[in-house]
């Protein structure tokens, strides 16, 4: 009787803890496509001094950045070189 009991439960939990993993991975995806929506409609960063369009996705880690000033934002090679020779 004992193991018949916990078998049972042991069988409940699996159950659970499958739907709480579906139910997650749904949810993943559904965040998966609305970042994808996002990404279709804003893409590149812009210098913050002239407003040049630049080739640096909006979603790139600022560590990776090129002329990337924290505090003010992202610059070009153009105005970076000028604010800071
Ligand atoms: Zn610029």
């Amino acid at each position: 009787m004992e193991i018949k009991n916990m078998k049972t439960k042991h069988t409940n939990l699996q159950d659970t803890a499958i739907k709480d993993i579906e139910t997650k991975d749904t949810e993943i995806k559904d965040t998966e496509i609305k970042a994808a929506k996002i990404k279709n409609a804003v893409r590149f960063e812009t210098c913050v001094c002239c407003h040049k369009q630049l080739p640096i996705p909006v979603d790139e880690p600022i560590d990776y950045r090129a002329f990337y000033v924290e505090g003010a934002g992202q610059l070009c090679y153009d105005c970076y070189h000028k604010i800071y020779k």
